[in-house]
């Protein structure tokens, strides 16, 4: 009970900073005017409570509850004593970001994940509001992916938290509608993931969707062959969105939690979509 309690509490307090330290960025320095859809955070709001309450009822335990908890485990592969703290810590968070990078590859790759991860794609602009547009189904999924390979590999609890946190202020940061001056992007985008990078993954063009897929070290995009440095339409010329979502309509919460049951969603996965365009 005492490590869930740190635990919310540091959660809540970098994402609550980090929301509203990239909110005030991209006030001040937005980097391209929105299409007309500016009515969208307090959609996307409702549905991250709608993710939350989900997942919470459904796992009742915490990434950083379930590392403490296999701390013992003899088929542990990460809390083997002979391996320094300071190495486990870092193979740890190493692996844990492998394991967002994995399962978002398979969402763009698996027509039935596909269909969920849809409704992240299809709004129609992109912000931080945009980290908040996921839908409950695909929060449930990878959350016991990610809760699975806590148990596997049985991390210090340490190195959950930092990958825990690590993984909320990017998902802002990577989301901002802002771009950092060159002179900070290329260094920066050599060790994480920056908004420009990530921006392009958003691009409408489909074979786009399928690159920049990491989540907070860009390392497993260049490491997989999945790294694109400039958007085909150019940094400021690049539209967002999926085809055919990019207007009001895809911002309901009814068509954001109905979206992977319909007929019109998109079928072709990006990978399929990058295989044939090769
Ligand atoms: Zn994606």
């Amino acid at each position: 009970m005492h490590w869930i309690r740190i635990e919310s509490a540091a959660y809540w307090s970098v994402f609550v900073a980090a929301f509203l330290a990239c909110a005030v960025w991209e006030s001040f320095r937005p980097k391209r005017n929105f299409s007309g859809t500016e009515r969208r955070w307090g959609k996307h709001g409702i549905l991250l409570i709608i993710c939350t309450v989900a997942s919470v009822a459904l796992y009742r335990i915490s990434p950083v509850v379930m590392a403490v908890n296999v701390t013992g485990s003899r088929f542990g592969l990460l809390n083997r004593s002979w391996l320094p703290f300071a190495v486990r810590c870092i193979i740890a968070i190493l692996a844990l970001d492998l394991v967002r990078y994995s399962t978002h590859r398979l969402s763009h790759s698996v027509g039935a994940l596909w269909r969920f991860h849809q409704v992240h794609h299809s709004d129609p602009d992109f912000d931080i509001s945009t980290a908040l547009r996921v839908h409950p189904v695909e929060v449930v999924l990878t959350q016991g992916a990610y809760l699975l390979a806590v148990a596997v590999l049985a991390p210090p609890m340490v190195a959950v938290l930092i990958a825990e946190l690590g993984s909320i202020l990017q998902s802002f940061f990577s989301h901002a509608n802002a771009s950092l001056p060159r002179w900070v992007e290329k260094p920066l985008r050599a060790v994480f993931v920056t908004p420009d990078m990530h921006r392009i993954h958003h691009s409408e063009e489909v074979v786009e969707q399928y690159k920049n897929l990491s989540d907070i070290f860009p390392w497993w995009d260049h490491l997989f062959g999945t790294y694109v440095e400039k958007p085909a339409a150019g940094d400021d010329k690049i539209v967002t969105g999926l085809k055919g979502f990019q207007n009001e309509r895809s911002l309901g919460i009814g068509f954001m939690l109905a979206q992977p049951f319909r007929k019109d969603s998109e079928q072709t996965t990006p990978a399929e979509a990058s295989i044939t365009n090769a």
